[in-house]
């Protein structure tokens, strides 16, 4: 028979807006120490708007770099993607799509080669990038950066700005002074990763993880003796979701997620990983 306690606690779970999965987890969720949170979509909105568009060349005008990869991106589900689609009125057809997980698109628009990459894609392929300063500024504003290469060629950057959830700050507030560390994972670069760091006040970070990558960092935060939760909300945290001691998922985030997490967040609330934490602690405190 289920203890009265746990059969009150999932009806109390609901109305504080998180359904438990797993209840072995939920248990755990007392000794949570330390709590991972995803940034997109997860501390931030995840819903991304073009704020400037930079040259790197005078090949293209800023609307055709943007409508060039405004094609492109109409093929991805990445809220970059969305964001960058949505800054154009019309696109181009695209062929020879492909998505590089965690780093980006390429393809055929307009019969030249295009791609549409991340920071950390351009380092890996030994791409200077010119203007520098530029394009630091807007990242250390806490931008995201994705740049554009037509036919090889670096032609342009494309700033797009999130934002931090309110909830977040207030969130991150109740877990420190709960003595629970705050820290967080993203497939972003560093820049934008500490402006968000800074701004919420968390204890560490980990940038420009790839998707494949980031359990391992669950693995590594475990390791330092920490109980761990996991708040994330794409396909690319499933597996971090699983590592985790705890694994979260927001309601509103990617079936895979979802169905990999102990807890579920009904609404896209951070808040609500308090009142998660809280009850798991009431509950099994009043049990024993
Ligand atoms: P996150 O952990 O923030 O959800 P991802 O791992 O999905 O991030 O992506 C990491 C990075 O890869 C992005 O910040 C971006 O630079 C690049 N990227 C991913 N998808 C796309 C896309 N469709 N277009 C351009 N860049 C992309
Ligand atoms: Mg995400």
């Amino acid at each position: 028979a289920i203890p009265l306690v746990v059969s009150v606690s999932t009806s109390k779970a609901a109305n504080e807006g998180f359904l438990i999965r797993n209840r072995t987890a939920f248990e755990q969720a007392r000794n949570v120490n330390a709590i991972i949170f995803d940034k997109t979509g997860t501390l931030t909105q995840g819903e991304f708007g073009v704020t400037d568009v930079k040259l790197f060349k005078e090949n293209y005008s800023r609307e055709e770099l943007l409508k060039l990869a405004a094609s492109l991106e109409t093929r991805s589900e990445h809220s970059i993607a969305q964001g960058i689609v949505e800054a154009v009125d019309e696109t181009y057809e695209v062929s020879d799509f492909n998505s590089i997980t965690g780093k980006g698109v390429t393809g055929k628009v307009e019969g030249k080669q295009l791609a549409v990459v991340s920071p950390g894609y351009l380092e890996e392929q030994d791409i200077e990038i010119p203007d520098r300063e530029q394009v630091d500024k807007l990242a250390s504003e806490g931008k995201t950066i994705v740049y554009v290469l037509i036919d090889d060629s670096l032609e342009g950057a494309i700033a797009l700005g999130d934002q931090i959830r309110k909830e977040s700050y207030e969130a991150v507030k109740k877990l420190k002074e709960a003595g629970i560390q705050c820290m967080m994972l993203t497939g972003d670069n560093k820049q934008v990763a500490k402006y968000v760091a800074d701004e919420l006040g968390l204890e560490d970070y980990f940038a420009e993880v790839l998707p494949d990558e980031k359990s391992e960092k669950v693995k590594e935060v475990q390791s330092r003796g920490l109980v761990v939760a996991m708040v994330g909300d794409g396909v690319n945290d499933a597996p971090a979701l699983a590592q985790a001691d705890v694994g979260i998922a927001i309601g509103a985030g990617s079936d895979v997620a979802v169905e990999t997490a102990d807890l579920i967040l009904v609404k896209n609330n951070p808040n609500d990983v308090v009142a998660a934490i809280l009850l798991a602690k009431a509950t099994y405190r009043k049990m024993i």
